[in-house]
């Protein structure tokens, strides 16, 4: 590569697809070097590509409804086998203390100005008659989405590329320098910033980020269409997503515009290995078949793991790096990295371009990573 790039992103998953783009219309030059041979391969294609407003946090709450709505935007350009589709979430109270959380939740989106509607044990039989008798009700988000990561992904990239964009594939960044970054084969490229979008990898290009890889497991089933029309997930999910470093499993079941069913999900800390480990995978399956009784007769095709990005404090690094002006972070995003991707871009680029951002960029900033190092040390 010739001449000085004003964008360098370093990461072909859909974050880095997502950043490219952004930057790319906004007319800066920009390339992008990914490892794989192809975009979207690692955890992009893993995930469940849900597009959901999740609130275990405030600042989560702002990024991922923000993103949300980039999302309905940019809906309507996706190409088809995006499959993108408004299918809305229903969180499920198993329990009177659950409905409690319900409403709690419904307050919380309502103060977004997120529709969310409490449902009624009729209520929710009505909507998902498969599910188990003696549920308490729950609460149905309608504005939540599903789509196709890997294929979202690769019309990001393509958007980005039709704007000059360049995209690099097999080439793996083994160490970055002020304003370069030096590939494997020992060539180095510059630009005037460079994007880390690798996802669980993070750590290995910048130690001082606390991003540490967490295992999921996803089944998919033969497909058995309208069994199920929304995505149906329990109301202890954000528990285990933001919970301790315990295994944990969570009924997560996703009805995939192909008829298939998506059933997770997994959390674990501490597995390098991407062999589906069958323990926690019948735990997963015992939990969604209590949920869902149906699918106890019903046949999986497959069952693949993944990596999710996960940080200290369950919000996703993006800014700019302390004391090195020329290196940005876009990653840790745990499981919302498809959800929040385009935010994630925007953030980044109107940082760049010196635009007054949308939501506050502070609780996202990686400069938190270097004090939370402090502050374990
Ligand atoms: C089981 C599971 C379910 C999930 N469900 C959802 C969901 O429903 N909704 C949602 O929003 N999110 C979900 N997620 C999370 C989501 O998949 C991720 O947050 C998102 O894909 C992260 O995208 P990324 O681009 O940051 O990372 P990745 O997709 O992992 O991309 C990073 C890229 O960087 C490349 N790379 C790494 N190191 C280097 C290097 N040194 N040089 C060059 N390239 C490098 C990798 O090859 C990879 O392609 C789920 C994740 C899992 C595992």
């Amino acid at each position: 590569m010739s001449g000085r790039t004003d964008v360098l992103i370093v990461g072909g998953g859909i974050v880095g697809a997502a950043c490219a783009a952004a930057c790319a219309q906004a007319g800066l030059t920009v390339a992008l070097v990914e490892a794989d041979l192809a975009v979207g391969m690692d955890a992009t294609a893993a995930g469940m590509g849900q597009i959901v407003a999740m609130d275990g946090s405030p600042a989560e709450l702002a990024l991922t409804r923000y993103s949300q709505r980039l999302w309905d935007d940019l809906a309507r350009s996706l190409p088809e086998d995006c499959e993108y589709e408004r299918c809305g979430t229903l969180w499920i109270a198993a329990d009177d203390d659950e409905m409690e959380e319900a409403a709690r939740k419904a307050t919380r989106y309502h103060e977004h100005a997120l529709q969310a509607e409490l449902l009624e044990q009729r209520d929710l039989y009505a909507l998902e008659p498969a599910l188990r008798p003696g549920l308490a009700g729950g609460l149905c988000v309608p504005g939540d989405s599903i789509l196709y990561a890997p294929r979202a992904a690769a019309a990001l990239l393509a958007e980005a590329e039709r704007h000059g964009a360049r995209a690099l594939f097999g080439c793996r960044v083994r160490a970055l320098h002020e304003g370069e970054v030096e590939l494997d084969d020992g060539a180095r490229m510059a630009a005037r910033t460079v994007v880390l979008a690798t996802g669980a990898r993070a750590a290995e290009l910048i130690p001082e980020l606390p991003i540490r890889p967490r295992t999921g497991h996803l089944v998919i089933t033969e497909r058995y269409p309208a069994l199920v029309r929304h995505q149906l997930v329990e109301l202890g999910y954000v528990k285990s997503a933001h919970g301790t470093d315990a295994d944990s499993v969570a009924f997560n079941l996703q009805p995939r515009p192909t008829g298939q069913l998506l059933i997770g999900s997994s959390r674990q800390y501490g597995r390098a290995d991407p062999a589906v480990d069958r323990v926690i995978v019948a735990r997963m399956l015992k939990r969604a078949i209590a949920y869902l009784p149906v699918l106890h007769g019903l046949d999986a095709l497959r069952v693949w793991t993944g990596q999710r990005a996960a940080t200290l404090d369950g919000l996703p690094y993006i800014g700019p790096c302390p004391g090195r002006a020329w290196l940005f972070v876009a990653a840790g995003h745990e499981g919302l990295g498809i959800t929040a991707a385009l935010a994630t871009a925007r953030l980044l680029s109107d940082h760049l371009l010196g635009r007054a951002p949308e939501i506050a960029p502070e609780p996202y900033s990686p400069a938190r990573a270097w004090l939370e190092t402090v502050v374990r040390a």
